[in-house]
């Protein structure tokens, strides 16, 4: 199987968070749909095998027009066989989901929407400088769900002045709209975003790990309590409602990223095309691919499985490490994972292991304690 990640790299203003690729001028979109459009043709041969998830990432994918969209998805059903069953998924913002939007996205094959609520409150939605309302976030809940069955919604926890009341407010609203997925993250502070900015200038509250670390451990609480599954750190999902597209990533799939900044992955190197649009299109326009390239090293692979798939409820398994990387590797994790299972840091079903429930926003640090770092085997 292979999945298909493209990204639109336009918004109409800045959330002061974010640190994606993207531009708030709209003028060169156009172009840059007909670059995307090419560089599906470019990259056709890198697919093997039907396409079973389309993924539309930004930046701001709902800002694309209905005859913008259909033309990228013709040059998609052109060159690569989509699966009947494939997953297809896009990102809104709410201020883009007017019904005549939703009803466009719904009729030109998108079958799962995402919508970047981050807050149900309007404070939280200005301190963010995000660009829709709360009225706007409801009212495109509402719509949404007549006629997707397949929704998610992203909320933001651990925000300066979200106390741990509104964030339980949050998930109340949440869980009344009864959206069968949520995609929930902590607020972090990326070095290059204008919050960062703000912070060292002392016009915005420091970020608060502790307050993060309680508002998460409130979420899977919650969320778990009712009925979700919390089948990846950020990601809760009903049954027969997790993404697969981001499954096919933890479970390393072969991938094709298409646009400026995206990524892509067949298995043993990675690429990643240049993150500018014009010099994304302009690279196109020519007939080059704009990207840069890496071979993943069994290092490299090896410590990318133990961070994305301790995440999961999958876990990791020594089975499986003993057949992906080999004897050395599976001795390696024995060993490291030794000092973690005493701690209760790591718990253990059959071949499988996990990061233990009550550490899970450690589980960065714990996967990181079994990195191999050494040289020599890879
Ligand atoms: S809408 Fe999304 S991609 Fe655009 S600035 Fe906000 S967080 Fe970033």
């Amino acid at each position: 199987m292979s999945s298909i990640y493209i990204h639109i790299p336009f918004c109409k203003q800045a959330c002061y968070y974010c640190d994606f690729h993207f531009s708030t001028s709209l003028k060169r979109k156009p172009e840059l749909v007909d670059a995307l459009c090419k560089e599906l043709v470019l990259r056709k041969k890198e697919v093997i095998g039907d396409v079973e998830t389309i993924y539309f990432g930004g930046g701001t994918p709902s800002l694309l027009s209905k005859e913008e969209l259909q033309k990228i998805f013709q040059s998609i059903r052109e060159n690569y066989a989509v699966s009947p069953e494939a997953e297809i998924t896009l990102e809104a913002n709410p201020d883009d989901l007017s019904e005549g939007k939703i009803t466009s996205f719904y009729a030109s094959g998108v079958n799962r929407l995402s919508i970047g609520v981050q807050s149900f409150f309007e404070e939280d939605l200005i301190w963010m400088n995000r660009s829709h309302t709360l009225l706007q976030a409801d009212t495109a809940i509402k719509v949404a769900k007549q006629y997707f069955d397949n929704l998610s919604i992203d909320l933001i926890y651990g925000v300066p002045g979200m106390s741990d009341e509104k964030w339980l407010m949050n998930l109340n609203k949440a869980l009344k709209y009864d959206i069968p997925h949520l995609s929930t993250y902590a607020l972090t502070v990326e070095p290059r975003t204008a919050l960062a900015k703000m912070i060292r200038q002392g016009k915005k509250e420091h970020v608060d790990d502790e307050k993060a670390s309680r508002q998460y451990a409130m979420l899977v609480e919650t969320l778990t309590a009712t009925g979700y599954i919390n089948y990846e750190f950020s990601n809760f999902g009903r049954a027969g409602y997790f993404s697969r597209n981001n499954t096919a990533y933890w479970f390393g799939k072969p991938y094709v990223g298409i646009g400026p900044s995206a990524h892509g992955f067949d298995g043993t190197h990675r690429y990643w095309n240049v993150r500018h649009n014009l010099k994304y299109i302009q690279a196109i326009n020519r007939g080059n691919l704009s990207s840069e390239r890496e071979t993943l090293t069994p290092k490299d692979r090896y410590n990318e499985y133990i961070m994305t798939r301790l995440r999961t409820i999958w876990g990791v398994s020594r089975s499986e490490i003993k057949q992906k990387f080999g004897d050395f590797y599976v001795d390696f994790f024995e060993q490291e994972a030794r000092a973690l299972f005493a701690k209760g840091l790591l718990v253990q079903e059959g071949d499988t292991v996990r990061i233990a429930t009550s550490s899970k926003f450690l589980g960065d640090g714990i996967s990181a304690e079994l990195f191999f770092l050494g040289t020599g085997k890879g």
